[in-house]
């Protein structure tokens, strides 16, 4: 018989009951410490004593208005974001999959506008992840997420994960965008070079193809700046923002320059709870805490130090792991053997963790995550590595 919940998800048989900071506490009274948080939206970490207290004075407030009228947390959420970014303007939604839509539906009234209507292809990479709905599955185009879900959304190119000679010989006169993670999530903790990065931004300027960047993973201060394309110098057109953004609430946001969104006029997009109160009212209060140019500092040497532990532990288990990748508190251990048996050995030892494709297991924990909490991490690490490697021994 089917499950009550669809079973869309393995789901490992553990149930959570409360968090506090970088621990999670399971029913039976276990505690993990939370190296996933939430698949790096827990930015904060849990229950984070500013962000209930935003959640909870707002819900004392009003909950939901809808966007025909002023929401002032919303336009206050906003002018953050615009103050601190490229962008001159933005749309907010409830999670990652629907700025890939607004994105896509973007970048094409764009050129539409422009007098290119026939400017409709999108460049998407292999291993690139951008969300669930059929628009964003098109997009990354990956056999596992498309297969039995035909006819797909037209008018994308997938090519070879930051290939520079490829994407120039892929942008034609119907080329719309390039869409990229500056850092791959889901596809195994890839960074794109800065080098790339700039690259890329010289190829569309000279074609006036649209630069978006899905940055719903790797930004919100998780690589030491508020964004990951920030280390490279150049900046987007259009910008995908969700998960760390809300600290646990669902919560996303598109950002673009004035000229990227000049199509998207009264009407032609909208969203019944994108931009709640409550919503913006938390994401105001993550914003302004992650922004903080010393709070990101510590994300950079909190990252800095996680990554010298994790060094020494792929050196003590050399049948484990194979290195480290990532950035800043977006980590990677390219393991040996599948990351789902350390994923379920971390289970054992109290430490959750996340696979990703490329035989990679993520670590990304709370940006705030305490030093005594990254040491303990590194222990229990240790741990799952011997009990795995004591299997495959
Ligand atoms: C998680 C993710 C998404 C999709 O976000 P949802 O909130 O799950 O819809 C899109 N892009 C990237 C890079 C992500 O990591």
């Amino acid at each position: 018989m089917i499950p009550t919940v669809l079973p869309t998800y393995n789901r490992a048989p553990l149930a959570f009951v409360r968090g506090e900071g970088s621990w999670l506490v399971a029913d039976d009274g276990r505690r993990y410490l939370d190296l996933g948080a939430g698949i790096a939206v827990n930015a904060l970490g849990h229950a984070h004593p500013a962000l209930v207290q935003a959640l909870t004075d707002q819900a004392a407030k009003v909950w939901h208005v809808s966007n025909v009228y002023t929401i002032p947390e919303q336009q206050r959420l906003a002018d953050l974001l615009v103050a601190e970014t490229f962008a001159d303007t933005v749309f907010f939604t409830n999670s990652g999959t629907e700025t890939a839509e607004l994105a896509i539906k973007m970048a094409r009234k764009f050129h539409y506008d422009n007098g290119q209507p026939d400017r409709v292809e999108i460049i998407a990479f292999e291993g690139a992840f951008h969300g669930r709905s059929t628009g964003a599955i098109a997009a990354a185009g990956s056999e596992k997420m498309v297969k039995g879900f035909g006819p797909l959304m037209p008018g994308f190119t997938h090519l070879k994960w930051a290939d520079h000679d490829a994407i120039r010989a892929a942008i034609t006169d119907r080329t719309c965008a390039v869409m990229i993670e500056p850092i791959q999530g889901e596809g195994g903790i890839r960074t794109v070079p800065d080098q790339c990065l700039k690259g890329l931004r010289d190829l569309c300027d000279a074609t006036g193809t649209l630069l978006i960047f899905d940055e719903v993973q790797c930004g919100m201060g998780r690589t030491g700046r508020l964004f990951a394309h920030e280390w490279s110098g150049i900046t987007p057109d259009i910008m995908m923002v969700a998960k760390g953004i809300g600290g646990g609430f669902p919560l996303g946001a598109v950002l673009a320059t004035e000229r990227a969104a000049m199509g998207m006029t009264a009407g032609t997009h909208g969203s019944t709870y994108g931009g709640n109160p409550l919503g913006c009212a938390v994401g105001a209060k993550v914003t302004e805490i992650i922004s903080d140019p010393a709070f990101l500092a510590e994300v950079a040497r909190k990252g800095a130090l996680f990554r010298q532990g994790l060094e020494s532990l792929v050196a003590r288990h050399p049948k484990v792991f194979e290195g480290v990748r990532g950035e800043g508190l977006m980590l990677g251990l390219k393991c040996k053997p599948a990351p789902a048996d350390l994923v379920k050995a971390g289970h054992g030892a109290g430490v959750l963790t996340v696979a990703a494709a490329d035989n990679v297991l993520r670590l990304l924990p709370a940006l705030n995550i305490p030093d005594a909490d990254i040491a303990e991490a590194l222990s229990r690490l240790d741990q799952a590595a011997s009990a795995v490697g004591e299997l495959a021994a």
